[in-house]
């Protein structure tokens, strides 16, 4: 009588497994528990667009994280949240509905928002559980490991009280600075937020003239709609050609302003003609060069992409519009020299796409220039995952230039709480435990405290939708919400993220957390690569490459995707391919395993003897090795490895040799065979298929749970996780025996005979001598000699 019902696995079981899981909330985190707490703070997906396959694929691998320190006695905190604020929100919306947020009434827009929100539904929480990830829960709400939602009152309340605080610490202020400007979106962004394109582009060489001299030089540039602000012209100090210029005057052409010519190292002898002009707000390196310098910048680009009054003649149009006029009125008047196409390194808005201009804007800035050093100081006291994963932070941290600007001239996102008197312009800020409206409410005092006025400007400015993402760990801590739980769980044991996300999230997360705690927030940041398709190339929309993860979970269910997820590759240290032929591939080690299970179910359950034989000391030896490898490189973050090891180790010792070999004593169908021999067998079959279901239940939890339930009628996520017994010495190793039987397998098959076929006399080893009646009965020998030479005789 087999224990195991069902002859074959099937995804049709995952939907009852999961939904039973579900029901009965079994991952559910005890805020009361005496057990440690190991809390990962999950990157909130954006809702309104499905879950990819890089997300699954993450998900599932932070799901082994959380599996496998459950089984190690953490209480596990590890909680959903959705990101539902800002930019990526009201793009959609705006696509959506057909409109413009610059053109939407402020209630109106919030509302449509909601509305796509609303769309969204569920879908995204349905394919998580799907996936068989044990979030605490797959309700939203505000308590503990329950799902949580970015702009929910609970979460924005609490932005707006960590705003507050560092407000009072004075580590926020308000400044008019030229700004990242994304013209499409019509909103500052941080640097944080722009890539870099190379986009072809016209290089232009224009002749200026030396005031002293009379002389003509020529400057090469992409941007001759910017003449109107540059501000000097530079060459390299070891560019010999134009030592003579250095501190002479140049009259630019058209506008007719004198700049100086200054050597400066940032000028690249080989780029154009060497000579540089330094424009206020042409790319990231002219600013900064402003700043050292000192020159007052000239702003000729206006929030709305077009040319101002400082421009001339280009007043009113639009960047690029200005671009070929200007081109067209230099060659008219013989000033424009030569022009080719280069591919040009362009700032992007990482959101939008857009060109990013440079514009000047008041905005209120969060101090980081202060705490390079700190941030860098608290990275050393945190564990990466890889470990050279942490260059692309301290790169990051080494780039920053300008503080952070963290408002934004947007609706959907959480609202900067300050209000102005109407009368002396005092900011009023609100005491912390609100949240709060400016643009719609009135504050809450009666009257200035200043002048006594009553008349009162709200603020209209949102945050930064990274000022709220970079409190995550603690607002699941219960940041302000539980001072006594939050106290008994900082830091966040784990961080996983993307790493492109590392300069944003993992960065801010890392400042704003220190600014209010003084403390490293996590113990352990994990930073996973990406799916690319199965050519290496990112997988796109416009390129057709998608691989839906809903496709995937309707054909194959969520195990053989796992396992994939697991042995395709370490995602925490290279990118790895991902196509259905691979995933489907994996589909045959469920197979094995459900078969081996239900071939071992078939034994009734015996006790173990009180002495084992050889060969089942020799398997349970070599499990031992896999237990200790499994739990050493799950610690580590590594599943990739654990997984090819103990896929193999199923396949071919186990499957292909142990079960071959142990099959007859177990069956002990002739009792050659003492009853103590066959329980040995017996016992050990059950033991190791044990051990090898908990060691892949972090992995492949379902079929898992299935037979561990049907065979010891005991739910396998409450089990510890095995350690490793103590190792046996024998007088053999793993790899003899599989020599040996190799050997006499591929002798009888070069002899066309079946592997069953009678072996008349066996010369091995003697080393063998141990085995030597499992080794009669499994290849069907007469008789065994023991000798220095391989022999076999038929
Ligand atoms: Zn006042």
């Amino acid at each position: 009588m087999t224990q195991i019902k069902e002859t074959r696995w099937s995804k049709e079981l995952e939907k009852s497994i999961y939904g039973y899981w579900k029901r009965n909330s079994l991952y559910k985190f005890n805020k009361n528990t005496k057990k440690k707490i190991y809390s990962i703070d999950t990157p909130p997906p954006y809702i309104n667009t499905p879950v990819h396959i890089g997300q699954a694929t993450t998900y599932v691998l932070m799901d082994m994280f959380a599996r496998f320190r459950r089984m190690l006695g953490y209480e596990v905190l590890f909680p959903l949240g959705l990101d539902k604020n800002g930019l990526p929100i009201e793009i959609a919306t705006e696509k959506r509905f057909n409109i413009r947020l610059t053109e939407t009434p402020r209630e109106k827009f919030l509302e449509l928002c909601k509305k796509l929100l609303d769309e969204a539904g569920s879908e995204t929480i349905d394919s998580f559980l799907r996936l068989g990830i044990s979030f605490n829960s797959f309700n939203i709400g505000t308590n503990i490991g329950e799902v949580y939602e970015t702009d929910s009152e609970s979460y924005r309340k609490i932005t707006q009280n960590t705003f507050i605080d560092l407000w009072n610490k004075g580590l926020i202020y308000e400044d008019e600075r030229i700004t990242n400007w994304d013209p499409k979106l019509q909103t500052t962004l941080a640097d944080s937020e722009i890539d870099y394109e190379e986009i072809p582009t016209l290089f232009n060489e224009i002749k200026f003239k030396v005031k002293e001299t009379g002389e003509d030089i020529i400057i090469s540039t992409t941007r001759p709609e910017l003449i109107c602000t540059c501000g000097m012209i530079i060459f390299n100090p070891l560019d010999k050609r134009y030592e003579s210029l250095d501190g002479k005057t140049v009259i630019t052409p058209i506008y007719n302003k004198e700049v100086k010519i200054k050597s400066h190292p940032i000028a690249q002898i080989e780029k154009g003609t060497g000579l540089v002009m330094m424009c206020s707000v042409g790319d990231l390196s002219d600013i900064r060069f402003f700043r050292e310098m000192n020159l007052e910048p000239v702003i000729a680009i206006e929030k709305d992409g077009k040319m101002n009054h400082h421009a001339g003649f280009l007043n009113g149009l639009k960047v690029k519009d200005a671009r070929k006029k200007i081109l067209e009125e230099l060659k008219q008047k013989n000033l424009l020299a030569k022009q080719r196409m280069i591919n040009h390194r362009t700032p992007i808005s990482e959101r939008s796409g857009a060109e990013i201009e440079f514009i000047s804007m008041k905005e209120f800035y969060l101090k980081q220039l202060n705490y390079k050093n700190k941030i860098k100081e608290i990275s050393n006291k945190i564990n990466f995952y890889s470990k050279e994963s942490k260059r692309i932070l301290i790169d990051w941290i080494n780039s920053i230039s300008i503080d952070w600007p963290i408002s934004r001239r947007r609706y959907y996102a959480t609202e900067i709480p300050l209000w102005y008197c109407g009368n002396c312009n005092y900011t009023i800020v609100p005491k912390k435990g609100n949240y709060y409206l400016p643009w719609k409410e009135n504050p809450p005092i009666k009257e200035c405290p200043k002048c006594k006025s009553k008349n009162f400007l709200g603020e209209t400015r949102v945050f930064d939708t990274w000022f709220d993402s970079s409190i995550s760990p603690l607002y699941i801590l219960m940041y302000e919400r539980d001072s006594k739980f939050f106290k008994s769980a900082i830091p966040c044991s784990l961080r996983p993220q993307g790493k492109e996300i590392t300069r944003t999230w993992l960065y801010y997360t890392l400042l704003r957390c220190y600014l209010l705690t003084k403390k490293p927030i996590f113990n352990d940041v994990w930073i996973n690569y990406h799916v690319v398709d199965e050519k290496g190339q990112k997988m796109s929309k416009s390129k057709g490459n998608i691989i839906d993860p809903k496709t995937i979970l309707d054909k194959f269910g969520a195990e053989p995707f796992r396992l994939w997820a697991a042995s395709e590759g370490n995602l925490g240290k290279t990118d790895f391919r991902c196509s259905f032929d691979r995933i489907e591939g994996s589909s045959k080690t469920i197979t094995k395993l459900w078969n081996v299970a239900r071939f071992i179910s078939f034994f009734s359950k015996v006790k173990k003897p009180s002495k084992l034989e050889y060969l089942d000391i020799l398997i349970i030896n070599e499990l031992n090795k896999i237990i200790k490898f499994a739990r050493q490189n799950y610690e580590k973050y590594d599943f990739h490895n654990p997984a090819i090891k103990l896929r193999n180790f199923l396949w071919e010792l186990f499957a292909s040799h142990y079960l071959e070999l142990i099959k007859s004593r177990a069956y002990n169908r002739e009792n050659k065979f003492t009853k103590q021999q066959q329980d040995s067998a017996i016992s050990t079959l059950y033991h190791c298929l044990n051990i090898i279901l908990k060691l892949f239940t972090p992995i492949i939890p379902f079929i898992t749970y299935k037979i561990y339930k049907d065979l010891n009628n005991k739910d396998i996520n409450f089990e510890e996780f095995p350690k490793e017994g103590k190792f046996t010495k024998l007088s053999f190793t793993t790899e003899d025996l599989m020599e040996l039987n190799s050997a006499i397998w591929m002798t009888k098959k070069d002899k066309n005979l079946p592997l069953n076929s009678e072996i008349n006399k066996l010369i091995i080893n003697k080393k063998f001598k141990s085995i030597e009646k499992d080794l009669i009965v499994t290849h069907n020998a007469t008789t065994v000699n023991f000798g220095e030479k391989f022999e076999i005789k038929f």
